[in-house]
């Protein structure tokens, strides 16, 4: 049987696959069985960051898994603790916790704010507030914080305490926050919404709205963070702080990891079995994320500002196109015509890899992808559009 069919037979078919298998990949290329190259500009869903396979980063692993492969969080080990230091350098957070996923960190997150809240003003005070066309993870809880009624199938009964408002609506959030909630979370750039930018005025609101009332402002980063909109975090191009910021794709370059960032008077509220993870902090995971960390400076960052501008010019205005949203190299574009998933299908055939969201092509390219791998791509996609 082949692979493709020992697929269909063996795995549960969550997932609609395309007709691709895919064997190798080497920086912002990959190939498949048959050794047809492919330019991605989906990184794995935002995960690969550095590209596949960097030679820098899979040394780091390497050496790692040589060294000190798993232990439990029983123990004390060096690049857990180094990547929970570095983190906090970055961006200022007190203190971390590391899980497995994205879905996995906002659950943590979740937990953080309704412990913070019961420990401060006890219980009934536990609800969270979270933007319509969000996605916030598979989980039961993190299906329930998701505002998207597709979502809310067959799995009930659902985590309760979760409300939806319209997203870029102040009033509609100041109807909502009474003394029975405790955090509203949010994604800066709606990302599996359809790549949709937050405005600034109405994260500042959002801001003070939750200070006023000392509400829980969680910004769920799994794909704005570590560089993809040209900052670290989308939070710093907003110009705020949140209390409890979530990080997972890109994080690992190609490791499965999530983080939950907690800042200032959260610091000490997750204290002694209040929560865990088995693998969470792996030694070989924290090596690969702290050579991403490592790689993503000042320099790169400008460099991820530069490309994402030259993607957009390049589109703008471009036969076929609508319009072009987000920020970085996180990217949606809106065809005129073209149904976005006939476009991805189409790119495959030519060699381009990216992805849908909702009704926009998206793409989230490998950070360390140059002008000119883009410029190539970029016309392949310009083409299909035209026609
Ligand atoms: C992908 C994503 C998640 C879920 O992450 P998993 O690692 O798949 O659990 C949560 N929130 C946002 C914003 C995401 O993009």
């Amino acid at each position: 049987m082949s692979i493709k069919e020992t697929d269909k037979q063996y795995v549960m078919g969550t997932y609609n696959r395309f007709d691709l298998l895919i064997s190798v990949g080497e920086g912002c290329y990959c190939f498949d069985e048959k050794g047809k190259r492919y330019i991605d500009l989906t990184s794995g869903i935002g995960v690969n960051c550095l590209g596949y396979c960097d030679r820098e980063w899979a040394d780091a692993v390497s050496k790692q898994a040589h060294t000190l492969s798993h232990t439990s969080n029983l123990y004390y080990t060096e690049p857990c603790v180094r990547l929970a230091k570095e983190l906090c350098m970055r961006t200022g957070a007190s203190k971390v916790f590391f899980g497995n996923s994205g879905a996995e960190a906002n659950e943590g997150a979740i937990k953080v704010a309704r412990k913070y809240s019961y420990d401060k003003y006890g219980k009934g005070r536990n609800k969270v507030i979270t933007l319509i066309n969000s996605f916030h993870g598979r989980t039961i809880t993190t299906l329930a914080a998701t505002g998207q009624d597709v979502f809310h199938n067959y799995f009930f009964p659902f985590t309760e305490g979760f409300r939806y408002v319209e997203s870029g609506n102040i009033d509609a959030l100041k109807k909502e926050l009474d003394d029975t909630v405790c955090a509203v979370m949010i994604e800066f750039i709606q990302g599996e919404g359809g790549v949709i930018a937050q405005d600034e005025e109405y994260i500042k609101a959002v801001r003070s709205l939750c200070d006023e009332k000392d509400v829980l402002l969680i910004a769920d980063e799994v794909q704005t963070g570590v560089g993809r909109t040209g900052t670290f975090l989308a939070s710093e191009g907003y110009g705020i702080k949140p209390d409890i910021t979530t990080l997972a794709k890109g994080l690992g370059g190609g490791l499965p990891v999530g983080a939950v960032l907690v800042y200032g008077k959260l610091a000490d509220v997750m204290g002694f079995s209040s929560h865990g993870s088995t693998f969470g902090g792996n030694p070989v995971v924290c090596a690969g994320a702290l050579k991403v960390l490592e790689r993503i400076d000042g320099a790169f960052l400008d460099d991820v500002k530069r490309k994402g501008d030259f993607v957009r010019k390049k589109l703008e205005g471009a036969q076929g196109i609508e319009s072009v949203s987000g920020k970085g190299l996180m990217i949606g574009i809106k065809p005129t015509s073209k149904k976005a998933a006939d476009v991805v299908k189409e790119g495959i055939e030519r060699g381009v890899l990216m992805l849908t969201a909702k009704d926009k092509i998206r793409l989230l390219p490998p950070l360390t992808i140059t002008e000119k791998q883009l410029d190539e791509a970029l016309d392949i996609l310009l083409e299909i559009l035209a026609e």
